[in-house]
């Protein structure tokens, strides 16, 4: 299948290149021109604007952060493409602006989109393993299933457009608490005397045990912030999450936690860091480091 793939950051990059393992005719376009030319290396070619990815492609994906710059401004996708062309959105992004985008492009041009985050980071992203949270038309979800399944080993359609959007917040609300105890519990496993890393060890096998934590605190003892998932877009998505649940009258006060957590660490420039920097908001709450060798 012939594939436009807009946005070669930490996901995309890897993402474009599991979907050219998998046979499909790849066109790439990103800012930055050594990302473009990594994947042309591997096969992909390449366009100078987001509109020319979509000139002679049935599929366009994107993954960037402005999904709508990427999509309808200048050079944008819907400039180039037809109304045969289908975009797939892997962005996170306000399930609200999701739909408000899906219609926009139905009414300029009668353009189908789904709406299909992801979630696994970059690690996932690599071995082609992600989850897939898929909104949008059932049928065009039933014709697409096929090239996701060639980026993620779990794809899952949720319902109508946005929907895919809406399971991405509830897991990256999920992820934050669960990276903030997380944190918590290892500060205080040090301040108690107890090393952290035993600790670890000790619980990670029952019910405390997860995929957060075997991702994240194997990190926070290395004290490697290494970006992974950067603490800037996790804001961008807890004020994704927040904004949702206000507007339906939902009070979300676990994430609202989360989120205040977070701007501490963009207050000491650390928005660029992985989101297993929360450790350095307990490290410079209590005073102790949980790094191994502090
Ligand atoms: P990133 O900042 O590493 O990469 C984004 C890339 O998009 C950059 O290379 C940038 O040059 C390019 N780009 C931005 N706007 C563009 C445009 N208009 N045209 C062409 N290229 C453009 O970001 P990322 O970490 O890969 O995240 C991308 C999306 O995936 C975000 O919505 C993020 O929330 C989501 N996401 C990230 C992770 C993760 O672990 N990093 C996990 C799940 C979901």
């Amino acid at each position: 299948m012939k594939v436009g793939f807009i946005g070669l950051g930490i996901m995309g990059k890897p993402m474009a290149k599991n979907l050219l393992k998998a046979g499909h005719e790849v066109c790439v376009n990103d800012f930055h021109p050594e990302s473009v030319a990594e994947l042309v290396e591997a096969g992909a070619t390449s366009a100078a604007t987001n509109a020319e990815v979509a000139k002679d492609v049935e599929v366009v994906i994107t993954m960037v952060p402005n999904v709508r710059a990427a999509l309808l401004e200048k050079d944008g996708v819907i400039d180039g493409a037809s109304s045969d062309t289908v975009i797939i959105d892997m962005s996170s992004i306000d399930p609200v602006e999701s739909k408000k985008i899906s219609a926009e492009l139905k009414e300029k041009k009668g353009i189908e989109m789904l709406d299909c985050p992801v979630s696994g980071g970059e690690p996932k992203a690599i071995d082609g393993t992600l989850s897939i949270m898929c909104g949008g038309n059932k049928e065009v979800f039933d014709k697409y299933v096929d090239l996701l399944k060639a980026m993620g080993s779990s794809v899952v359609y949720v319902g109508e457009i946005g929907s895919g959007n809406v399971a991405k917040l509830a897991n990256q609300m999920v992820v934050a608490s669960n990276i903030g105890i997380c944190a918590e519990a290892m500060t205080f496993a040090k301040k108690m005397g107890t090393d952290p890393e035993l600790v670890y060890q000790a619980i990670r096998g029952g019910l405390a045990g997860s995929t957060v934590m075997d991702a994240k605190v194997p990190m926070m003892l290395e004290g490697n912030y290494k970006p992974g998932f950067r603490i800037d877009l996790h804001i961008k998505d807890l004020n994704n999450a927040l904004n949702a649940s206000h507007a339906i009258n939902m009070p979300v006060p676990m994430t609202a936690h989360m989120m205040e957590v977070m701007q501490e660490l963009k207050n000491h420039d650390e928005g660029s860091c992985d989101h297993d920097d929360i450790i350095r908001y307990y490290e410079r709450m209590t005073g102790v480091s949980v790094v191994k060798g502090k």
